[in-house]
């Protein structure tokens, strides 16, 4: 059985623990917050296992190259502490069990990954994605299982990781593009995190968007608009990646104003908090978002994740917001998609 690499002495000599000091749902002050960490590190109880929200933003925080939450998520399984309600966590396993029905185009040496989430093939398609929109894959079959992390199974991703990973290796790929930030997240931070071997490059969907951006920057008519980003949970398993949002943003002529919520300070989309903590919490971070993208002056908000965008698009358009992912942006500049613009 894979087992978390987590080193104690990093966490003992640690001159800052802003992986709960950051938190933005729980509130310690410097030596309360390495007490509860130390607590966490060594399998005593702790305020953190009935009280963390799950928004993976820790991960982040620490900038030791520990793994705070996902030392959480094996705390609370150890100790039998559910985050969400036994139906709900045993659903998402139910709901993302493999079927043996993956689809799967025709695949060479690189896949283009749209993990268990359909909007994610429809956005994988035009120039942009004309070399590989033929080798898409998709199906719980190819689906990272870090949602699972949410509800602190992490069983559930230890035993499946290792065999999506052998579907990939099946299908005889070098690369995979992913297009869900839970899916790069997995490969490149959660399976290295568990020793698990990866045998393909991952690639991120961004790195690929600007390469190809760049190639095509003779087609690319600034689109001139004011947006606000939201930043996915899974973001925070990858932060070296974040940048990429305004370098393409840049290039397309989208203005990003700051705000409030944004970059380490971002506001998750707050449904699975809704499972984990209940309406009242989730109702509360969602108003303080989308006020302060209103505030900010937005006619725009972008998604890099399809499920914060189901989640939000409404939500957003009622503030007078157009609901837009990254790639359908990236498809306007190029003149391959018209710019919605919410009434
Ligand atoms: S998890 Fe990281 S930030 Fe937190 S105490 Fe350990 S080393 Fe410090
Ligand atoms: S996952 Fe989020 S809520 Fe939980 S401890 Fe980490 S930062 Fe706090």
């Amino acid at each position: 059985m894979y087992a978390l690499k987590f080193e104690k002495e990093i966490c003992a000599t640690c001159p800052s623990p802003d992986c709960l000091l950051k938190c933005q749902y729980m509130e310690f002050d410097k030596d309360e917050a390495h007490q509860e960490m130390m607590k966490l590190v060594n399998g005593e109880d702790s305020r953190v296992l009935t009280e963390c929200v799950t928004c993976y933003a820790c991960e982040e925080y620490c900038r030791r190259g520990n793994h705070p939450y996902y030392l959480i998520g094996e705390r609370r399984e150890e100790k039998g502490i559910l985050t969400a309600p036994r139906a709900i966590t045993n659903q998402w396993i139910n709901m993302t069990a493999m079927q043996g029905k993956q689809m799967v185009g025709e695949v060479q040496d690189t896949a283009l990954s749209s993990c268990l989430i359909p909007e994610l093939g429809m956005l994988g398609s035009g120039k942009l994605f004309e070399d590989v929109a033929q080798a898409i894959t998709f199906g719980a079959e190819f689906m990272c299982p870090a949602v699972h992390t949410h509800f602190a199974k992490m069983s559930v991703v230890k035993e499946r990781l290792p065999k999506v990973i052998d579907h990939f290796r099946q299908l005889g790929v070098e690369k995979v593009i992913c297009l869900h930030d839970e899916c790069y997240g997995t490969y490149t931070s959660i399976a290295p995190a568990f020793g698990i071997e990866v045998p393909f490059t991952p690639i991120y969907y961004m790195d690929f968007l600007l390469e190809k951006l760049n190639e095509m920057k003779d087609q690319i008519t600034p689109l001139n608009i004011r947006a606000a980003y939201q930043r996915p949970c899974s973001n925070r398993l990858i932060p070296q990646k974040h940048r990429l949002v305004r370098e393409i943003m840049d290039l397309i002529g989208v203005e990003l104003p700051d705000r409030t919520y944004q970059d380490e300070n971002s506001l998750c989309c707050a449904e699975i908090l809704r499972a984990v903590s209940g309406y009242r919490l989730a109702n509360d971070v969602q108003q303080r978002n989308i006020d302060d993208m209103v505030e900010c002056g937005a006619s725009y908000c972008v998604f890099n994740c399809p499920a914060c965008q189901s989640t939000l698009s409404e939500k957003v358009a009622k503030r007078g917001l157009t609901p837009v992912h990254i790639i359908d942006l990236c498809k306007a500049a190029i003149g391959e998609k018209e710019l919605e613009v919410t009434a």
